[in-house]
């Protein structure tokens, strides 16, 4: 054995070199660190709560918004249970005005998620009356009032049936609308300020005219303008998308739809900045059947096959935003739950490449921003 061997050797045997002592220090300050802050967790998780409901109470994203027309999505599922997604529901920022696009079950939760104040809720549009996108609306109202102290309901806009909603709705929590006042006082939660007010609009009949002509204003009101177009969702009739047009900018919602039995749909779209069309993937949901019936559900295999007569899949979706020339297009509603972004691709499948445009799958807490006087279109997360 030579002498350098042996060097080598006595000091493996030791640990002495700088490296080791060095990292045997980091260790031992590691245990330390660990130790401590299970020792004081409780104090430690004090503090930190304290930091973020500092946080938290300061926030207010529309204080923060650029002069424009904003959009963000506070539910893009379905009835389908997805972990990842609360059902249908869109937001729009319009100056100082929050207006909410169906309020489906989990979505009031998720607008205070991503920093946006329910007292700051000027209106609800309402597409159609499923389930899914109504579900939550007693929340979203009872939200709204409770952290405005307002004095007059929450208004819900919608075509014929909206009136049938609100009164379900208000006589369902009628007893709830007893109950806080009393426990709060009038002057915090004032017994005006509850529930829901229904302000209805006629559509005109299911006639072949041009889209144009069968488009109908709901809306006109500080900047903001606006209209409505009857599509096709049957049996669900009526059923709407809206388009809204503020500072020079606009942005479409299909709500559920059949867009090949939607005549006009691309007119009613016509050079929107964004366009928000409900996706589903017949494919995908195939997969789903086989696997339920498979098991023996037969049941919920007939609705899955059934609701491929009333939607729309990824590639229409795309070829009406080409037709309509608009800027991007974000698929909504999405069928069937996609448990990973990773999945999205197989979603999209060839919609990409039938749109000239970003096309996108949307997901709770995405956030496209319309600055005024450009043609900017800027997606964010504000989750
Ligand atoms: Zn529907
Ligand atoms: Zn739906």
């Amino acid at each position: 054995m030579s002498s350098t061997q042996k060097t080598k050797g006595s000091r493996a045997r030791t640990g002495s070199s700088p490296v080791a002592r060095v990292l045997i220090v980091m260790m031992m300050v590691l245990a330390v660190m660990m130790v401590s802050a299970r020792i004081f967790q409780a104090q430690l998780g004090q503090l930190v709560f304290e930091r973020l409901a500092t946080e938290r109470a300061q926030q207010d994203r529309m204080a923060t918004l650029a002069p424009g027309l904003h959009v963000a999505f506070c539910g893009t599922g379905s009835p389908m249970p997805d972990a990842t997604r609360a059902e249908s529901c869109a937001l729009v920022v319009a100056g100082e005005n929050l207006f909410v696009i169906d309020s489906g079950s989990g979505s009031t939760t998720n607008i205070a998620l991503m920093g946006l104040p329910p007292d700051r809720i000027k209106a609800v549009f309402l597409t159609h009356y499923h389930s899914d996108h109504i579900a939550d609306l007693g929340n979203l109202a009872l939200q709204r009032w409770v952290n405005g102290a307002h004095q007059s309901p929450l208004t819900v806009i919608g075509a014929t049936g909206v009136e049938q909603v609100v009164a379900g709705f208000n006589q369902a929590y009628a007893l709830d609308q007893i109950f806080r006042p009393a426990h709060h006082g009038e002057a915090v939660v004032p017994s005006a300020g509850g529930g829901l007010l229904a302000s209805p609009f006629e559509l005109p009949p299911r006639v072949t005219a041009p889209a144009k002509e069968r488009a109908v204003t709901v809306y006109d009101a500080d900047g903001l303008l606006v209209t409505a177009m009857r599509v096709d969702h049957a049996p669900a009739d009526p059923a709407v998308a809206y388009r809204f047009e503020y500072a020079g900018r606009a942005v479409v919602f299909s709500g559920d739809l059949i867009v090949s039995r939607t005549p006009g749909f691309e007119d009613f779209a016509r050079g929107a900045d964004l366009l928000v069309v409900e996706g589903l993937q017949p494919e995908m949901l195939g997969v789903l059947e086989e696997n339920v019936i498979a098991r023996g559900d037969p049941n919920l295999g007939a609705i899955m096959r059934d609701v491929l007569d009333y939607h729309t899949t990824p590639e229409e979706a795309a070829d009406v935003a080409q037709l309509a020339n608009a800027s991007a297009l974000i698929l909504n509603h999405v069928v069937p739950p996609l448990p990973s972004r990773f999945l999205e691709p197989a979603f999209l499948r060839d919609a990409p490449s039938r749109f000239d445009g970003p096309v996108r799958v949307a997901r709770d807490g995405m956030a496209v921003l319309l600055p005024q006087g450009s043609d900017d279109i800027r997606f964010e997360s504000w989750f």
